[in-house]
């Protein structure tokens, strides 16, 4: 028998602080079991039908294809939508590395755009510069929960015949315009990996309103084959699928999705509140027609104001015993993709200050006040001794 810790959100005052924890307290144990015990554990089974239902209305789009993880999603959709080499892809240098490995993966190559420091997101300024005749898609990030400038990037994208894909790992339930992440540009793509918003452990999925273009994701996430002729494989696929017993975790998490949002929203407005008039400590910034996806709450430290710089910050957090993440380190400065970078001579400079002061801070569902004031207090207390 399973023991069910009834306080598993409370953190002891002598216990580490992690950065982030699944909140499994629904139907998520009940539904693996099922899925269990009705033997259907693979890639084919009702949960994985309800889940892609479910999810599709999630975003508001026609379709949702589960796929086994975040970064075989932007895999497949770069294949579906014939990116290949030659080609050159717009993305953020902001983001996590999956966005511009995936580009890599189907032999084009990506190009760096710097972000809005109003949205911390591709800044639609910068996409007209960067466009070259090479050039096939954009890539854009929901990052941080925050739900992308789709019109502008929309515009760009339409009078240059681009494509434009949105990878909102990071933002299940945002909103651009009263319109849901997911559904803001010709296609997107998710991630349910532990510390995401919902998870199923490691899962993905695409979302798009293109049924020509979810049916070649559907063929390709299944190693090609022909769907209505079995053994018959009229291109060659990838085995991308995800499984029954994920997708179990998932209905499971999406029957208290809003539950969830809630609660991590709750712990986003308890830092706006214990956070406040901390010299040097900035929150991240919401344009007004944005409702951010709670992911891991988010601040950048003015180190000049703070008295010490990010990562000091966050070693004298660790020895508070609170976790943080710094900011993803910029794509065009780490070794796969620098001399390339340089090589275009590619500047910027928003990417490269938000990465150096930038943090996030522990945030899971259920809220913990205790816990968050701690964590706070701790960045409060930091500041008055530095
Ligand atoms: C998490 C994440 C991914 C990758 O998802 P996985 O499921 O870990 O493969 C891709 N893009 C962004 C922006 C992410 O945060």
């Amino acid at each position: 028998m399973i023991q069910k810790n009834p306080n598993a959100n409370q953190i002891a005052a002598d216990q580490m602080i992690p950065v982030a924890q699944p909140d499994l307290g629904g139907n998520e144990e009940k539904y693996v079991l099922d899925a269990v015990r009705s033997t259907w554990i693979s890639s084919t089974g009702a949960y994985v039908d309800r889940f892609e239902k479910e999810f599709a209305e999630f975003c508001d789009s026609k379709e949702a294809i589960a796929i086994c993880n975040g970064t075989a999603a932007l895999h497949v959709v770069l294949m579906a939508l014939g990116c290949g080499p030659g080609d050159e892809v717009i993305v953020p240098s902001l983001t996590y590395i999956a966005t511009a490995n995936a580009v890599r993966y189907v032999g084009a190559e990506p190009l760096f755009v710097d972000v809005d420091p109003e949205t911390w997101t591709i800044d639609p300024q910068q996409l007209e510069r960067a466009i070259t005749r090479k050039t096939k898609g954009i890539i854009s990030v929901d990052l941080y929960g925050h739900p992308i400038d789709a019109d502008a990037i929309n515009h760009t994208a339409g009078i240059h015949g681009l494509w434009h894909i949105e990878d909102a790992a990071e933002a299940h339930g945002g909103l651009y315009k009263g319109r849901p992440t997911g559904s803001l540009g010709d296609v997107a793509t998710f991630s349910f990996f532990g510390n995401k918003i919902l998870t199923c452990g490691e899962g993905g999925a695409v979302t798009t309103d293109n049924s020509q273009l979810a049916r070649r994701v559907r063929t390709l996430k299944g190693q090609g084959v022909d769907p209505n002729r079995r053994y018959f494989f009229p291109v060659t696929g990838y085995n991308f699928r995800l499984t029954n017993v994920a997708c179990a975790l998932l209905c499971a998490q999406m029957e208290r999705d809003k539950e969830i949002i809630t609660q991590r929203r709750k712990v986003f407005s308890l830092y706006d509140q214990f956070l406040e008039g901390i010299p040097g400590v900035h929150h991240q910034p919401i344009a007004e027609w944005a409702v951010q996806a709670p992911w891991l709450y988010s601040i950048t430290i003015d180190p000049k104001a703070y008295g010490m710089t990010r990562d000091e910050m966050a070693i004298e957090l660790k020895k508070r015993k609170i976790d943080t993440r710094p900011f993803f380190t910029p794509l065009h400065r780490l070794p796969p993709f620098v001399r390339e970078s340089e090589a275009r001579n590619e500047h910027l400079p928003v990417t490269d200050r938000l990465a150096s002061q930038g943090i996030n801070l522990p945030t899971w569902s259920p809220a913990d006040e205790l816990t968050i004031k701690r964590v706070s207090d701790a960045i409060r207390d930091i500041q008055a001794g530095a």
